[in-house]
């Protein structure tokens, strides 16, 4: 495997939660990669340590990646070409959706990570808001018109999620300690499937909140397993495996639901740790659910904290 480079404080912290320990009546710790340490934190960091190598070692000039405008992977992501000393391209959309599903909510602009992605020097290719299909496309575009251009470009799928960076994960297993379930967001994939392939052969469960409705979600993350299984000299991973919870996403991608802002304002009060409302606020509402109708009576828990907080000041 690659040497990552180094951009986050490792390991993070894992702390137990005695007040939500007591009232959920679960053993409940919680793994804060919201305190990397590294541009407002975040499980995106631990992608780009290896990303940011792979980009370095094949003499890129500039990054060119995608997402929303209000994209905590892309806030991270310039931080980390600004550590590489590369160039980074961000194609956003406003609100990007997937046809058929709601629309997500519209950010405020200027605050939150639009106005971080301004501090880390992202270069940001506006295009009008359409489906997720359109935004993957202009970004290969832009892509090619830079290479057109005599750069060497470096291109990111979304949320950093390639094989590579589901392997950040796969060995940040081992910073954990033992338990019977890890809990954590999942969107496009690589934070989930790389926990999940790191205990395959071991009873601890890795169960994903989905943040986006779309049954072909679980198709991304087949795909990001699948090439994380190579990577490794592993068997393939079976669908069936994979446990993926889609009944807590609320109104849809992108929008704030009632129950994770319900959970967002449950733990700051009981615990004074602070959730995001596109992501962990959402994965952490799945679990007081599971808490509460006794699917997790009896276990050691780990809540996965994925960041994210700058959004709470771009959503109300
Ligand atoms: C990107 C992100 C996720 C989802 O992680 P994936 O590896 O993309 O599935 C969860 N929470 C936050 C705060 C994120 O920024």
């Amino acid at each position: 495997m690659i040497a990552p480079i180094s951009l986050i404080l490792k390991p993070t912290p894992c702390h137990r939660l005695e007040r939500a320990s007591a009232a959920l009546g679960i053993d409940l710790w919680i793994k804060r990669d919201d305190l990397t340490g590294f541009a407002m934190g975040g499980n995106k960091g631990r992608k780009l340590e290896y990303l940011m190598a792979e980009a370095i070692a094949e003499g890129a000039d500039v990054v060119v990646a995608c997402g929303s405008r209000e994209s905590n992977f892309i806030r991270q992501l310039g931080a980390a070409c600004a550590v590489a000393g590369l160039a980074c391209v961000a194609v956003v959309m406003n609100q990007p959706h997937e046809p058929g599903y709601a629309v997500p909510t519209a950010p405020r602009i200027g605050v939150g990570n639009d106005r971080l992605n301004e501090i880390f020097g992202v270069e940001f290719e506006e295009i009008p808001d359409g489906p997720w299909d359109d935004l993957f496309e202009a970004a290969r575009l832009r892509a090619r018109h830079e290479r057109d251009a005599g750069q060497r470009v470096y291109e990111i799928p979304i949320g950093g999620s390639s094989p590579l960076g589901a392997y950040a994960f796969f060995e940040a297993a081992d910073e954990l300690p033992i338990c019977d379930r890890v809990v954590t967001a999942t969107s496009s994939g690589s934070t989930h499937i790389g926990l999940h392939m790191a205990f395959r052969d071991f009873p601890t469960q890795v169960t994903g909140i989905a943040c986006d409705p779309e049954p072909a979600l679980l198709d991304d993350l087949i795909a990001v397993a699948n090439g994380l299984s190579d990577l490794l000299d592993q068997p393939k991973v079976a669908p069936d495996d994979i446990d993926l919870r889609r009944e807590f996403v609320g109104p849809g991608y992108g929008v704030p639901s009632e129950s994770g802002n319900a959970a967002i304002e449950w733990l700051a009060r009981t615990e004074g740790i602070l959730l995001d409302p596109i992501y962990s606020g959402k994965a952490f509402s799945g679990l007081m659910e599971m808490a509460r109708s006794g699917e997790l009576a009896g276990e050691t828990v780990v809540f996965w904290h994925t960041g994210g907080l700058p959004s709470l000041f771009a959503f109300r």
